[in-house]
């Protein structure tokens, strides 16, 4: 068996060591004669698999006690609604950063429960840039939060400082969660969709500090709201309980790579080796402004679009997959999340290389 390299932007690789370890446990886990999959999320078994990745990602990220973690289902994308729900009070209204199309949707979803301030846009520099919050406008009164979103997976652009506000500060990591340390106690909620840099889909991680649970308006469905789920240790209902273990395999994979400082290590090697060839290449370019390119989505054109389809299948021969750009932007796309290995990144170049010397 040979894996391939996967560019996918989501759901997107996962380590070979984690699957490995799921397969052995797929039919019998340890001994118990069943799979994770057919276990009783009320089972003392799971209980301990649930408790163990929970743990496991506190200790990754160092969240304190004043923050409860909730293994959730419905994507990122109904976190848009559950926090402007949850946060954004009854007669409340929220800020929000638009720095590309998963803010404008996160924006959009917000607007139906408040009053949604956009108080910066990098929509003028067609998405190539990230708005210093010198030039933000100040937060109207009343403002629940400040929403925004780190790393823009679709524009590849991501924030490098944490803006300063005096409101609970949110943010949707779903594509660059667990690639470096974070002080989450910067932070009022942190969420991400799982199947980016966590684990398999149907798992959506919501990390929210307490004094903000309790406060979700009257009209929230009991499953949008936080304080239920941190009740009941995210098993108010069943919890999508395979995609949770593997998440835990995940976190574990991560300490033994010696956790989020190394990984952080590995992926400024990756990023950086990845945009020097694309910059010196005279053939491949990126758009965006160096500062605030992604570490982990690489968008990239190549110098004719007439070869990308050329492009794309040699890839796909060479065992690169998922180089395709968003649908919306055309082009190419290579995401590099933690389990894409740096060699990975040097077969991409190497195919690269070779395809830029064929037709350049
Ligand atoms: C993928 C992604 C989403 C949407 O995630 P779903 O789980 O498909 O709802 C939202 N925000 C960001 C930043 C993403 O990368």
């Amino acid at each position: 068996m040979t894996r391939a390299y996967n560019f996918c932007a989501g759901p997107a690789s996962l380590p070979t060591d984690v699957l490995e370890q799921a397969s052995r446990e797929m039919l019998d886990y340890q001994g118990r004669g069943l799979s994770v999959m057919e276990m009783s999320h009320r089972s003392n078994e799971y209980a301990e698999i649930a408790h163990q990745a929970e743990q496991d990602l506190r200790e990754l990220l160092a969240i304190s006690d004043d923050y409860a973690v909730l293994f959730l289902q419905g994507g990122a994308s109904l976190q848009f609604s559950m926090v402007a729900l949850n946060l954004m009070g009854e007669n409340g209204g929220a800020a929000y950063v638009n720095t590309g199309q998963w803010s404008a949707k996160a924006i959009a979803e917000a607007g139906r429960y408040g009053k949604v301030q956009v108080v910066a846009s990098n929509s003028a520099q067609r998405g190539l840039t990230i708005p210093l919050q010198d030039t933000w406008e100040p937060l109207a009164d009343n403002t629940a939060y400040l929403h925004y979103t780190p790393n823009e997976t679709i524009g590849g652009v991501e924030f490098d400082f944490i803006p300063e506000v005096d409101v609970p500060l949110v943010a949707d990591f779903s594509s660059s969660i667990l690639s470096e340390p974070l002080d989450v106690n910067r932070f009022g909620v942190i969420y991400a969709g799982a199947q980016k840099n966590i684990g398999p889909a149907g798992l959506v991680i919501a990390i929210v500090r307490k004094d903000l649970l309790g406060k979700a308006q009257a009209q929230t469905p009991t499953l949008l709201d936080y304080s239920v789920h941190a009740k009941h240790g995210s098993m108010y209902h069943t919890p999508p309980t395979y995609s949770w273990y593997l998440a835990g395999l995940v976190f574990q994979w991560l300490k033994k790579q010696g956790g989020l400082s190394a990984m952080a290590d590995i992926n400024q090697r990756k990023a950086k080796k990845l945009y020097d060839y694309i910059d010196n290449s005279g053939f491949y370019s990126n758009p965006i402004e160096p500062r605030f390119r992604s570490r982990m989505n690489v968008p990239f054109i190549l110098a004719d679009s007439q070869l990308d389809e050329a492009f794309l299948a040699g890839a796909d021969e060479a065992r690169l997959l998922n180089l395709k750009g968003h649908r919306s932007v055309g082009g190419m796309r290579a995401s590099i999340y933690n389990a894409v290995p740096e060699a990975g990144i040097d077969a991409l170049i190497d195919y690269m290389k070779d395809f830029a010397q064929k037709n350049g």
